[in-house]
Parts: structure tokens; C-alpha cells; sequence
């Protein structure tokens, strides 16, 4: 019984002293300046496989100031700490010596102790052995293709990720300050995870032999109203942020009511206005994300407002504040060639590759028209959706327009419905000359023919008690401030 339990006992202090060395031996890897928290390795094999895992993860690595997720190590990877742990471990490993078959026994060794090389050849044999996790900060002036130089990972790894990635073109955009998680599994990288937000990531993951699936992880939080109440000197914007509003908030008033009133000429000193905000937090910690709730301005004698009622605004009578969507942005002579599809699969690998757009089977150089007012967010070339655009239409939605052939818009052009923008084309990877136009909604992708978004002009009748019913409870969020 005793000898049973003293190589259990054994078994776990070579375990003990073999995750000491390993964390030891990583943490003093030398690493590039820009890789913020090393290599960490995690004791628990595949947990970053489990999406779940990976939010909470997530949650703690960015609430304790990109620290390790304390749950998931199996001790802090901090210098000192293993550099401590490596000192304490020698005397542990003697108590090994014993055992002659244990791999750290050193039969040339007089008096039979173990070698450090040993040690550290075991120590690398069980690194690759685990999955390798490196937490990456995007800087200035990054590319995809230079981070993945960077980190010796594969060309072919990056392409099949840019591969999946036209599903999303998430990794499109990415901006200073976000994070890339990257994990390789023996030599092989594994998963991508890109952290938007607090409550927005991207998970790209490795499927067998073909290439990777991607999944978005959106988490709802919680959205808490703030009321803003003012006075207006010299400017809405100056008066706005005295108020406790940010500039972003101010010129979306601005955008929102421009065709209501002139801020820059029609405000004078002594207006007033009221805003409700809604922000989203993740614990007590906002994410970036808010959405303007209602907006009332009392500019001498008359009032204009804006209430947002099911992702859409009126004013106080119940008539749209924004301009109509149009279903689509190439005349209606063209047919679709191939509709949204959330769930499409890949006809000969089996991935998942969801159609998140609408193809309309037309000739290269056909116009292209904005199918609403907004701003361009993006002209960009990529590697599979070719030459595409993207316009953000108003906070709400997006719409995208992939495969064309010229573009005739400049990023942060401000464009109106019914514009001509793009010629159609054949760019990227295509099976034919076609337009891929996609609308999101909230940052998802919807189906643009069927989805519900604003093409009325007022409340319905059937609908006008519960917007009566959101007015009062916005005036009285007002009251209560
Ligand atoms: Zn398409």
C-alpha cells in the first residue's frame, strides 16, 4: 500500500517539478517588444478550444490589465515567480533519484542527480506537447502579414484564414489597441481569436486538414441609459461635451437631425437639449458601444426630437427621421444568382462557409448604387472579396459591396441613397463577374431582401400605442434627471 502511494507521490512531484521548469524555461524565451504577454502556456491542454472558457479568458485578461487568466494557469507566468520556482524545484527533483526508471535519472551521474539538460529536454519534448498561447496588441501601422512574419507563423495558415475571413472581413479592419490571440498546437497554429471589443470577438478555428471556421462571439452585457441635459454656447458640439457627451455622440445628433435643423446656423445661445444614451457594459467595465436612445432639442420656440423605436427613428409624431433603405443597389432587371445563407457549406471540404450576402448576376461595369444615405468606411483590395466598399449607414447599419471593378466614392465621402458609387466587376476569387452585396445590422449580417429595415415612413397604425408608450418612458428618464 505504501509503495503504492509513494509513486503517486512521486508522479505528482515530477509533475509538480516539470510544469515549475516549463513555465520557468518560457518565460525567459526572449520575445519581440510588441508581443505583450509572451508565450503562456496553459496547464489545462485544449481549454482554449471551449469558446466559453476563452470569453471568461478574455474577461479577466483584459479586467486585470492583460494578465494571464489566473483561472486557466496553473500558476502565474511572471519572472520572478518562475525563476523562484526553478530554485525550489532542485531540491525537490533529488527526492526522484530513486526511481530508475523515472526519465529524470541520470545513470552517469555520480551519486545518480539530475542534470539540468535533462530537465530542460523534457521540459521542451512536453512544450510541444500543449497548446502555446500568444497574446498579440496590435500597434500603428500593422498589417496581418507582417504580424504573422513576425511570429514565424505559416503563409498557408495566414491565407486560409483570409480565406474564411471574407465571411466576415473582420480582420479587414482591425485597429491599434485590439488584441489577437493566437494559439499553436505542435508547430501548428490552432486558433485565431480577435478581441474587438469587451463584448465582441471572432474565433477562427483550425477544422481538420482544409482550413479554418470562423465563429463571433457577441456578448449582450448589460445597456445602461444615461441622461444628458444642456445648455447650448457657441456651439452644439462644445455645449454637448460640457453636457458629459463625447464628439462622436454630438456629430451623430448632428447627422441624425440634418435635415430637421442647421446646427451650425439655426442654434442660438440659450437652446436647450436633452439625450439619452444608452452604453453597454461587461461588469462594471464599458465595452466602446452606445447607441443614442432619444434626442430633444428646444430651439427658441419650436421642438425637435428623435426617438429610436425598434432600430429605426421618429420624431415626437411618429414619422421617420431617416431616409428609407432600398432593397437593392443594381436594377432590378438583374437576377439574384445566389441568396443569403447563413448555413452554406463548402460542396467539397464540408466547412462551414455561410453566404452572408446577396449575389446579383450582372456584366462587368454595371453601376452601382448606395441603397441608403451614409458615410464610405472602407475601399480596400483584398486577396478573395477583391475590390470592395463598405458604407456605414447611420449607427445601425452597414451595408458592403465586394468583386467590383471601379470605385468612384473616396473613404469618408459622405454618400446619399439611390448614388451611383462602384461599377461591378470580377475581383478576388469568383466563379463569374457578380456583384456580393451584404447589409448588417448591429455588426451581424442580415439577409438585405427580406430583413426588416426602415422602408416605412411612419408608425404604423397597429404600433402606435407602443411607441407612445416608448415616448413616455423616455420623457420620463428625462424627468427622473
Ligand atoms: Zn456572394
Amino acid at each position: 500500500m505504501s509503495s503504492i502511494k509513494n509513486n503517486k507521490l512521486q508522479l505528482v512531484l515530477m509533475w509538480v517539478l516539470l510544469t515549475s521548469v516549463l513555465l520557468g524555461i518560457v518565460a525567459l524565451l526572449p520575445v519581440g517588444d510588441k508581443v505583450e504577454a509572451s508565450a503562456e502556456i496553459k496547464a489545462a491542454p485544449m481549454t482554449a478550444e471551449d469558446p466559453q472558457i476563452t470569453s471568461a479568458a478574455l474577461l479577466s485578461n483584459q479586467k486585470s490589465n492583460k494578465e494571464p487568466a489566473p483561472e486557466l494557469l496553473s500558476e502565474p507566468v511572471s519572472e520572478t515567480a518562475s525563476t523562484a520556482s526553478v530554485d525550489s524545484a532542485i531540491p525537490v527533483a533529488t527526492d526522484l533519484t530513486y526511481d530508475p526508471e523515472s526519465p529524470l535519472y541520470d545513470a552517469n551521474a555520480q551519486g545518480a542527480t539530475v542534470t539540468e539538460s535533462a530537465v530542460a529536454s523534457i521540459a521542451a519534448e512536453l512544450a510541444k506537447a500543449y497548446p502555446k498561447t500568444i497574446n498579440y496588441v496590435i500597434q500603428k501601422g500593422d498589417t496581418l502579414g507582417a504580424i504573422f512574419a513576425q511570429l514565424d507563423l505559416s503563409q498557408t495558415s495566414l491565407y486560409q484564414i483570409l480565406e474564411v475571413d471574407l465571411n466576415v472581413l473582420a480582420l479587414d479592419s482591425i485597429k491599434p489597441g485590439q488584441t489577437l490571440v493566437f494559439t499553436e498546437f505542435e508547430g501548428e497554429l490552432t486558433r485565431l481569436e480577435l478581441q474587438i471589443s469587451l463584448a465582441h470577438q471572432v474565433v477562427y478555428k483550425r477544422s481538420g486538414d482544409n482550413g479554418f471556421e470562423f465563429e463571433q462571439i457577441t456578448l449582450d452585457g448589460e445597456w445602461r441609459e444615461h441622461s444628458y441635459i444642456g445648455k447650448v454656447e457657441y456651439s452644439f458640439a462644445g455645449s454637448a461635451k460640457t453636457a458629459g457627451l463625447s464628439l462622436f455622440e454630438a456629430q451623430f445628433i448632428a447627422s441624425l437631425l440634418k435635415d430637421k435643423i442647421n446646427f451650425s446656423r439655426d442654434l442660438r445661445s440659450g437652446d436647450t437639449f436633452k439625450v439619452l444614451v444608452s452604453r453597454q457594459y461587461i461588469g462594471d467595465e464599458r465595452t466602446g458601444e452606445n447607441r443614442i436612445d432619444a434626442v430633444s432639442i428646444n430651439n427658441r420656440s419650436r421642438n425637435i426630437s428623435a426617438y429610436l423605436y425598434e432600430g429605426a427613428y421618429y420624431d415626437e409624431a411618429g414619422l421617420s427621421i431617416e431616409r428609407a433603405f432600398v432593397r437593392r443597389p443594381v436594377s432590378s432587371k438583374y437576377r439574384i444568382s445566389s441568396s443569403f445563407n447563413p448555413n452554406r457549406t463548402h460542396p467539397v471540404t464540408g466547412l462551414l462557409r455561410p453566404h452572408n450576402g446577396t449575389d446579383f448576376a450582372v456584366p462587368i461595369g454595371t453601376p452601382i448604387y448606395a441603397t441608403g444615405d451614409g458615410v464610405v468606411s472602407r475601399v480596400l483590395n483584398h486577396k478573395y472579396a477583391g475590390l470592395y466598399i463598405e458604407i456605414s449607414n447611420g449607427q445601425t447599419y452597414r451595408t458592403r459591396f465586394l468583386h467590383l471593378s471601379k470605385v468612384l466614392v473616396k473613404k469618408g465621402q459622405r454618400i446619399k441613397r439611390g448614388q451611383k458609387i462602384a461599377l461591378s466587376g470580377n475581383s478576388g476569387r469568383t466563379t463569374g463577374a457578380h456583384l456580393h452585396y451584404e447589409l448588417h445590422m448591429r455588426g451581424r449580417a442580415v439577409n438585405a431582401m427580406t430583413a426588416d429595415i426602415p422602408i416605412a415612413t411612419a408608425i404604423e397604425k397597429k404600433q402606435q400605442a407602443a411607441f407612445k408608450l416608448a415616448l413616455s418612458n423616455y420623457h420620463a428618464a428625462w424627468k427622473e434627471s
